[in-house]
């Protein structure tokens, strides 16, 4: 079975508590979904490969270490773009590669509709990257996409996670790790009033994670 990694840093619960207020604005939201990212993605890559090499100081010669292992970074559009930028500070030899994913609001399944991936895998470890692990949906269509690709080891990080997310994409996908800042209750119902969240939302989550990013909620 995978492993389900919530974070308990301090940071990341502080700065969750941010991104989950509804007075919290695109601005500040934006920045806060890069710095939550970036602190993920520091617990998600602890287990990256190293090998030796040598490496001058002024001083002396000495043992240092290389990472071995090739990283590429998946967003699932849109909302996982946000979360590029600060994970790219860190390891800014990644790769980027898009995957586009949207949820049919009606049958809540997801449904591609970009994706560049090249022919053959280029890079050894894949982290997709998608704020809200929702139904699982897109997360399973992701990792499969991923797979079908040649990808060998996939990490999902996201920020806020819902039980039935979870359970979805670690009963379809065991290898792949989960790396939260934070686990849910549970998702919206389907509407009965016009005033009702749509279907399928966390709760109590932040809302809509692409439109308070891109500012179109
Ligand atoms: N996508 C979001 O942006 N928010 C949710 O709560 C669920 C899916």
């Amino acid at each position: 079975m995978s492993r389900l990694v919530v974070s308990n840093h301090p940071l990341i619960r502080h700065k969750v508590t941010l991104l989950r207020s509804k007075d919290t604005e695109p601005k500040k939201f934006r920045e806060l979904i890069r710095e939550v990212a970036m602190l993920l993605a520091y617990e998600a890559t602890a287990d990256l490969g190293l090998e030796e090499c040598l490496v001058q100081t002024p001083l002396a010669s000495t043992i240092g270490y290389e990472l071995t292992d090739k990283i590429g970074l998946v967003p699932i559009l849109r909302a996982g773009l946000g979360m590029v930028e600060g994970i790219w500070e860190l390891m800014p030899a990644a790769e980027v590669w898009h995957i586009g994913l949207y949820r049919d609001h009606k049958s809540l399944q997801p449904v591609q509709y970009y994706n560049k991936l090249p022919v053959h895998p280029t890079v050894q470890v894949c982290l997709i990257l998608d704020p809200m692990l929702a139904t699982g949906g897109s997360a399973v269509a992701a990792v499969d996409v991923l797979k079908k690709w040649g990808a060998k080891r996939i990490k999902y990080v996201g920020i806020i996670g819902a039980p039935e997310g979870v359970e979805r994409l670690r009963t379809a996908h065991p290898d792949v790790d989960i790396h939260l800042a934070v686990l849910d209750d549970h998702l919206t119902p389907a509407p009965v009033n016009e005033k009702d969240p749509p279907q399928g939302y966390i709760v109590p989550g932040l809302g809509d994670a692409g439109d308070r990013q891109f500012g179109t909620g």
